[in-house]
């Protein structure tokens, strides 16, 4: 069995090589949350390339602060309650009393980011900081995006548990770079979201459900392609995964209107200025 230290150095290694569904996924999803909103957010299409620029940001920020690794990822299903009831304790402190602060950390704490970086919005749009609120949405569609990979939320992060090693790798970035301009999103009415946390473990304890059908589909398309992973292997995984990758991608971009949506609602619904976006690069 591996030390505790290892499989810590493994998942760095993996996910610190990683753009987490790789730059270009992560770029359509932030940059395509503008098409859902509703008119009152009208002004706020001009955050388009801000959101899409700094899609990758949180990745980045990576490389120089090693507090921020755990920030991508919920290993959800190493906990027992998951398991058995499909739900965990929500609340952060109730959850480091229960399962233990040190354990919590390790395995990820993307849904607690997540809500920290919807309530930092919240406080940019009060404030009316809006520049920064810009840059604070793009982080969060980086979250919410992260919460919308199957692989981000499971002890089995690299198919490491199921001898599927570099699935992490072969689904996320290549197999959808390959792809990413196939996918279009239908453009649906987003709603205000009643309560924050328990709408974000919601997501992520729906999305965990797709890991089996992702790791039957790598071992089919592997097996299909003689056991390599060459053209005819990424061919097969997308035709086998496009159908609940398109939704998970566009589900994530809904996600993502809804929680600036519900974020500007929650600050008292403040006036934009007209001069929206122009000073970020
Ligand atoms: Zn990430």
């Amino acid at each position: 069995m591996k030390t505790n230290l290892t499989r810590y150095s493994i998942l760095f290694v993996v996910l610190i090589s990683l753009s987490s569904w790789g730059e270009k996924a992560h770029r359509k999803i932030n940059s395509s949350c503008v098409e859902f909103f509703p008119k009152e957010l009208q002004q706020l299409k001009v955050w388009a390339p801000i959101l899409a620029d700094h899609a990758s940001d949180p990745d980045q920020l990576k490389r120089t602060d090693k507090n921020e690794f755990v920030k991508h990822f919920i290993d959800i299903d190493i906990y027992d309650d998951f398991t058995k009831k499909h739900k965990i304790v929500e609340d952060f402190n109730a959850a480091c009393t229960k399962y233990g602060k040190a354990k919590v950390i390790k395995n990820g704490t993307l849904p607690w980011t997540t809500d920290s970086t919807y309530h930092a919005l919240v406080h940019d749009f009060k404030t009316g900081n809006w520049d920064h609120a810009a840059l604070t949405a793009a982080n969060l569609g980086h979250y919410v995006g992260d919460g919308f990979m199957p692989l981000h939320i499971t002890a089995n992060y690299n198919g490491q548990l199921t001898s599927q090693n570099g699935i992490h790798r072969r689904y996320e970035e290549t197999m959808i770079d390959r792809y990413i301009d196939k996918v279009q999103f239908k453009i649906s009415k987003i709603h205000k979201v009643n309560k924050v946390q328990p709408f974000i473990f919601n997501y992520l304890y729906v999305n965990n459900s797709y890991i089996g059908l992702l790791l039957q589909a790598d071992q089919q398309a592997y097996e299909q392609a003689g056991r390599q992973y060459k053209d005819s292997y990424y061919e097969s995984l997308w035709g086998k995964t496009s159908l609940f990758t398109i939704k998970l991608l566009r589900e994530s971009s809904k996600t993502l209107a809804e929680l600036i949506y519900t974020a500007w609602i929650e600050a008292g619904r403040p006036k934009m200025p007209e001069s929206q976006g122009k000073s970020i690069k």
